[in-house]
């Protein structure tokens, strides 16, 4: 490797180094904090999280960016020196652009505004968030100004979270899944309700819920010697280093599958940061390529393995063991019918995956129009309930069953929502794939088998870390640009036969 290149990674691995010490103390304060902590806590992580970013910003990046450019020009793309330089160069231009007194009037809004939003939801009252959206909408604004677009003002956002990205290609994918889900959901919700009153009624020993997450991470291959699982209100996976890449999850007495799925999902996201090869390490390299594509690998764990008839001919009688009394009377077609039960609610991050989708539109679609100014924030609450009404069929009774039940607002984030169905969809493309490439998968999941998935991903995936974007890296693992119709196939197959729909097909392309 070139000396300037050198130059560059060891002047970067020192603010990763920064940026992971904060995102310990973060970890920390979700896991084991005393509440009275939470001052000096924050006081911590702003001093950290400035000297990461002045770090990061200075003139002495630029300098050795360019540098490294100038030794790497002519590599070939796909070499991991090219592909250090570029994504460096991505997130310094991001970083850079936006002036500092725009920065921190945004990190000063977003912690008021999360404040107002606590306050607002509690009493159900949008009125005392409005002010607060209307600055973060208006900084939004500002902020697609200084990142720069070519069609969308929405782009320069969505390209944060997801690079290369655009709010049209996004409509693309969006329609035609839309179009595909609506009828199918209809039919779904004209059939008897199935009855799940065996996984909500009787309560489930939370610490041996806890002992049925352990054993679901060990069998799906997360490495316990390279990482560790607490309990947190709000799941989430965070690493330190690929060795050190740990998982939350929720218990609920009521609620045994919020336990199941959520350590599945974090699962995922673990695995593959877990599988970040260790050549990135310290290197902006290190992790994974999108937001999308993260969700994606959690998706994929989530709902299209542990949602499966396979995953739960090897599972259901090791949870009917762990829970005799709750489960001992429920024979296994009821019990994976209730697992898959779809019904339209107000609440995202409750919804099941069909329905899921359509909770992630009315965000995009709201999200769009506030930034061209085309909604006013007043209206919103109006036009979140109609678009619930027109994709749900239902009308939220209130505003925090509406508009203010997402945190992300309120930290100050327009863009982050389709990212959610974009992992949704790259999910059901890989998981297609990985289908005809290795036979037997799923039979393999009867006997326990959940070796050849991971293997699977380490390769195709994982190995290539932050290297590419969401599209260069489906090209490169299966040959295919980003598409809506797998994930309606497998909504649509699975479907008809959870709820017997007859005669319901796919619309075509
Ligand atoms: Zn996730």
């Amino acid at each position: 490797m070139g000396e300037k290149l050198e130059h560059l990674k060891s002047h970067m691995a020192t603010t990763i180094d920064l940026m992971h010490a904060a995102a310990l103390l973060s970890w920390d304060q979700e896991v084991y904090m005393p509440p009275q902590g939470v001052e000096a806590r924050s006081q911590q992580l702003a001093t950290l999280s400035t000297l990461a970013h002045q770090m990061f910003t200075s003139d002495e990046t630029g300098e050795l960016l360019a540098e490294a450019e100038a030794e790497v020009a002519g590599m070939d793309y796909d070499s991991d020196e090219a592909s250090n330089v570029r994504v460096t160069r991505r997130e310094y231009d991001q970083h850079t652009k936006l002036p500092t007194s725009l920065v921190s009037e945004m990190s000063l809004t977003a912690s008021q505004a999360f404040a107002a939003w606590r306050q607002a939801r509690e009493k159900q009252d949008y009125a005392l968030f409005e002010p607060h959206l209307q600055k973060i909408v208006d900084l939004n604004r500002r902020k697609a100004d200084y990142l720069g677009y070519e069609a969308h003002p929405y782009d320069a956002l969505l390209g944060l979270f997801e690079p290369g990205m655009t709010t049209a290609q996004v409509e693309a994918l969006f329609e035609p899944l839309k179009q595909g889900l609506i009828p199918l959901i209809q039919a779904i919700t004209a059939q008897p309700q199935v009855d799940d009153h065996f996984l909500t009624e009787p309560e489930y020993d939370v610490e041996r819920q806890w002992e049925f997450t352990m054993l679901l991470l060990r069998k799906m291959g997360y490495d316990f010697r390279r990482g560790r699982q607490d309990k947190a209100p709000h799941p989430f996976t965070i690493n330190f280093a690929n060795r050190d890449v740990r998982v939350t999850t929720r218990l609920h007495p009521h609620r045994p599958l919020s336990a199941i799925f959520g350590s599945a999902h974090e699962g995922g996201h673990a695995l593959y940061e877990q599988g970040s090869p260790d050549k990135f390490e310290r290197s902006v390299l290190a992790g994974g390529a999108s937001m999308g594509v993260h969700e994606s690998q959690s998706r994929l764990w989530e709902n299209q393995v542990s949602r499966g008839k396979a995953f739960w001919s090897y599972y259901y009688p090791i949870l009917q063991a762990f829970f005799p009394e709750q489960l001992e009377g429920v024979p296994f077609w009821e019990f994976y019918r209730a697992v898959n039960k779809v019904e339209p609610s107000f609440i995202r991050v409750e919804a099941d995956e069909v329905t899921y989708n359509l909770h992630i539109f009315v965000r995009f679609e709201l999200e769009k129009s506030l930034l061209t100014g085309e909604l006013s924030v007043a209206d919103l609450p109006d036009a979140w309930n109609a678009k619930y009404q027109a994709y749900l069929g239902i009308t939220p009774p209130n505003d925090a069953l509406g508009c203010l039940q997402d945190v992300h607002w309120s930290h100050g984030d327009i863009g982050y929502f389709p990212t959610y169905t974009l992992g949704n969809l790259i999910s059901a493309q890989l998981y297609a794939q990985i289908k005809q490439e290795v036979p037997g998968l799923e039979d393999g999941y009867r006997n326990g088998e959940f070796a050849p998935l991971l293997t699977w991903l380490r390769e195709k995936i994982h190995r290539h870390a932050r290297k590419f974007t969401a599209a260069e890296l489906l090209q490169r693992a299966i040959g295919q640009e980003l598409d809506a119709r797998p994930l309606l196939e497998y909504f649509y197959q699975k479907y008809a036969e959870v709820y017997q729909l007859e005669g319901l097909t796919l619309p075509a392309a």
